[in-house]
Formats: C-alpha cells, structure tokens, sequence
C-alpha cells in the first residue's frame, strides 16, 4: 500500500496499482556520445550529422568521456553500484530515424546498478528502488507533414541519454510524479542534465498494472511511451488505471502492449503490441571496447558530488528551522538553495529570507521569466533590506515598496550594462558580475531618495488611534461587543491617516490597551 494510503481507502479499494518508470536523461555535453557533431536544439534539419550519426558503414563510434563520466556521477547520487566493467549493446529494430538498423544501448552489462531515491508525497518519506542506469544513443526524428509527405531530421541522432530504470515501486500517480520530479531536481544539481522537458530532455515512459489488493504477484503491465511533463504522467497513469479497473471488472483481460497518451483527449491509446528483449536481437557492439572504470576515478566523481537536495532540506529543517514548504521549495533548484545560502551567510535571518524568496521575489522573477540563477537583485541587498525592516528604520509595507524599487532599479542597471546573467551557469557565479553593476542600488539609498522612514514616535501614533477611535464610535462599541474582525479595519484606518508610515504592530497593541 502506498505510504500515504488512509486506512479506510484501503478498505474500499479493490485493486492496487503497480507503477515501474523508465526515465531518459538527456546529458549535458556538447558533442554527440559517439562522435564530435554538436548537440543543439533547433538547429535547422540534417545540420548537425556526420557518417557516424547517420550511420554510414564502416565507421567507428568513439565513446564521449564526458557521458561516461556523467552516468557514473548520477549512479552515485542514487547510491549505485559502479560497474568495474559494463559494455555496449546493439538494439536492433528498423525504423526510418534510426539509419544504422540499431540503437547503441546497454543491456546485460550496465554502468549503474541497484540504487534508489527518496521522495516525498504528502508529508511521508518512500524510497524507490533504481534498478539500472545505462547509456544510450537517440534516435532521430520523423517529420509529418500536414501534406502527406514524411521527412527525417537526424540531428537528434547520436544524442547522449542516461536511462534511469525504477524497481516498480510506486503505488499512486502523486508517486510516480513526485518521482519524475526528484529525478529532474537531481539531474539538474549534479549539472549532467538540464532536464528541458519542453525539448525533450527528460520524458518518461511509464509501465503500469494492477492486481488484486493482497495479491503478491504482478499482474500484467502496459506501457505508455514518451510522457514529457509531470502533469501528464500523473493524468496518464490515472486513467490507464481506471481503463484497467473497468476491464478486469468487466471480465476482461490486461493485455502487454504499448500505449499512447493523447493529451488532448486525456486517453491512452493503443500503439503496438509490446515487443519482448529478444525481439531486439541484443547483442554486444563489436565497435565499442568494454569499459572497465578505475575505483580511482569513481571517488575523484564521488568527492566532486555536490550536496544534494534532500540533505540541504533536512539541514534547512534542523539546522536553520524554516517550515517544510520553505525548506522543499528552497532545496528544489540549485541556484535557489546556494542564493538562500548565500543570504544567510551574509547574516539573513532564515525565516525572513525564505519568506521574502517565496514571496515578493519570486512573484517578481516569475512576471520577468527569470530564476534566482540569473535574479537581479543580489541576497546582500535583501538581506540589508530586511535588517532595515527588523531594526525598524522602516515597517513590513514600506519594506515592500523599498524592495520593488530596488529591484526595479537592479533589473535596469543590469540591462544597460554588458553583463548577461546566464541561468544555464548553473552556479553562482553571476552575483560576482551583478555585484559591482548594481552596488549603487541598496536598500537605505533607496530608502532616503524616496522618503520612506517609519515613525517610532509613540506620541504620534497615539494621537492618529485616538483620533480614528473619536471618528468610528459604531465600531469602537461593536467591537467591544466581541466583533475582533473590526481591528484590521482600525489598524488600516490610521496606517491610511499615517500615511503607512508607522510600525502596525505597534497600532495593534496601542488599540488594544485603548480598547481594553
Ligand atoms: P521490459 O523488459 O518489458 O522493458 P523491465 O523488466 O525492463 O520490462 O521493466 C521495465 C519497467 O517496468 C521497470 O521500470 C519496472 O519497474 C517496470 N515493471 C516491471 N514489471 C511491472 C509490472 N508488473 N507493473 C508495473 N511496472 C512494472
Ligand atoms: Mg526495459
């Protein structure tokens, strides 16, 4: 039973689904796995091809050390066993964008084995079992034209993939999803994939059965080809579960094929009968030379990992007390997780810099289509922003005008100077080119030019509540009679006469006592 399964769905529950995936990671090189076209997206058709891609005779594949390098590096972050020595494998199918008649892949012999990963769905921790990391080439890709005519683009040909194969381990579509997702979030901190799933970096296929509640045998499973977003594995998988469902209730029987997702018609539908490992005639490429890997290079990779995510949220959570959805939201991306590092170092209080990423910011960087690997505002200026809040200089509002501005005038000061943050860095690199643009925007420069300072003067304040409780007396008696909601609309009633320029906190206490 799934970890997050209530104990009265598991009465009314029948079946039980059984979910295994098969996740294709595009690797992050520059050059193709067995030759030295480039790998770009968009390139106009046919461009980026060689003998090698397309497939000539005769010519000699030559693996790419980076891809190599990349597996091995992702088969330690989901604690794999490294294989001392695996091979290539020829899998031999026809289609028209694969010129050579077969697919590089691994079969018996993969790099990375017996591994897993943790995910998280609805507050509850589950491993997944990893069953095999192998490296393959891409094939190319069919073009249907809306004329009739079908053509073949062969610059997807030769591109590195990491197949990451899971145990069947997951119960529930949430499973598979949050899933796929910690595969991308990991791919991406290790810097071996982009896991673009627009560009089809990452796309999943997704095998799926049910049985029996109790039963201990498998029951027969389908398998949907080509799912690329996480939305649609999730849709996918649940109505490839109530199709099953109605099948075997009707006295039907599961048949092993290969299905189809049509996103528009939310429907799986059936694409061939699956065909079975010895239908491929695998066999080992006498091209490729075995690759037996040095235990020296395996820790050379090893102590080059960086932290990984689910070790940043758990320290986040202990260490520095922020809530769950902060420390999930904060751990998700690299760059995100070093920024909120980065502030902290600089002084931040935790809290009040997760509050402000989640919040302001990234409501700002998500209008101008950026991420805090490319964000304008550097974590020194909302570190001193929020300083400036906690000491009082200026209220929580006033903070939010302060910081809007600021980032206004970072994001401009960026755009006139040469300086191009690049989010594909991945690192950090850039709040050394952002930090010299913009050190002129800070948040007290800002502060002074527009004239935005918080009375503390508690004369002030006192004489502003008095003056709204003498003008509102139907509500001064209403909320004596215990309507509490009326205090927002006092508070709000002299932040207004204040012109917001006194510390709300400060009003609430004073009404308060006023009010008894
Ligand atoms: P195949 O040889 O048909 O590709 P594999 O044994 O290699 O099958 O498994 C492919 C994927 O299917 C794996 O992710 C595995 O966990 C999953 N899987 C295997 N059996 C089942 C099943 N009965 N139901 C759901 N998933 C399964
Ligand atoms: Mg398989």
């Amino acid at each position: 039973m799934s970890a997050q399964a209530k104990p009265q769905d598991k009465a009314n529950q029948k079946y039980e689904t059984v979910i295994g995936l098969e996740v294709h990671a595009q690797m992050r090189t520059e050059t193709k796995i067995f030759c030295g076209c480039r790998v770009e997206f968009g390139a106009a058709p046919n461009t980026l091809t060689c003998p090698v891609s397309t497939g000539m005779p005769g010519v000699l594949p030559v693996l790419h050390r980076k891809a190599l390098e990349f597996s091995i590096r992702t088969g330690l972050a989901m604690d794999c066993k490294i294989a001392p020595f695996s091979r290539f494998a020829r899998k031999n199918y026809f289609y028209p964008d694969l010129p050579k008649g077969y697919q590089i892949s691994q079969y018996e012999l993969p790099i990375c084995e017996h591994g897993h990963i943790d995910i998280e769905v609805e507050g509850a921790t589950k491993r997944i079992g990893i069953t095999r990391i192998h490296m393959e080439d891409d094939a190319g890709k069919n073009i249907h034209d809306p004329s009739g005519v079908s053509l073949v683009d062969l610059n997807r040909t030769g591109t590195p993939l990491m197949e990451i194969v899971s145990e069947p381990d997951m119960r529930t579509p949430e499973e598979a999803g949050a899933y796929m997702r910690k595969i991308r979030t990991i791919v991406r901190y290790l810097g071996v994939s982009d896991g673009n799933m627009e560009q089809g970096s990452l796309r999943c296929d997704a095998n799926i059965s049910i049985r029996p509640v109790g039963q201990v045998e498998f029951g027969t499973k389908v398998e949907l080809k080509n799912i690329n977003s996480f939305r649609f594995v999730e849709r996918a998988i649940a109505y490839e579960i109530k199709r099953q469902t109605s099948v075997i209730e009707r006295g039907g029987e599961i048949v092993q094929e290969t299905r189809l997702y049509d996103t528009d018609r939310n429907i799986t539908v059936s694409m061939r009968a699956k065909e079975e490992a010895h239908d491929y005639r695998y066999f080992p490429d006498p091209d490729l030379v075995p690759m037996v890997v040095d235990p020296k290079w395996i820790e050379e990779i090893r102590a080059g990992l960086p932290e990984l995510p689910d070790v940043k949220r758990k320290r986040y959570l202990n260490d520095l007390e922020i809530s769950e959805d902060a420390a999930a939201f904060i751990s998700e991306e690299r760059a995100t997780a070093e920024w909120f590092e980065a502030a902290v170092d600089k002084g931040g209080e935790p809290k009040s810099v997760a509050n402000w990423m989640m919040g302001e910011l990234t409501r700002r960087l998500n209008d101008d289509k950026l991420s805090f690997a490319n964000c304008p505002v550097i974590p020194i200026k909302l570190v001193e922003l929020i300083n400036d809040i906690d000491s009082g200089k200026i209220n929580a509002r006033q903070g939010k005008t302060v910081f809007n501005s600021l980032y206004d005038r970072c994001k401009s000061m960026i755009e006139e100077s040469p300086v191009k943050p690049s989010p594909a860095d991945g690192s950090l690199a850039f709040i050394g080119k952002v930090e010299p643009v913009t050190s002129r925007a800070t948040s007290s420069v800002i502060r002074e030019e527009l004239g935005i300072k918080q009375s503390t003067d508690t004369g002030t304040i006192e004489k502003a509540v008095q003056e709204v409780l003498d003008k509102n007396p139907d509500e001064v008696e209403r909320f004596r009679g215990g309507d509490q909601k009326l205090m927002g609309f006092f508070v709000g009633q002299v932040m207004k006469a204040t012109r917001g320029e006194v510390d709300a906190k400060t009003v609430n206490e004073m009404i308060k006592k006023k009010l008894g």
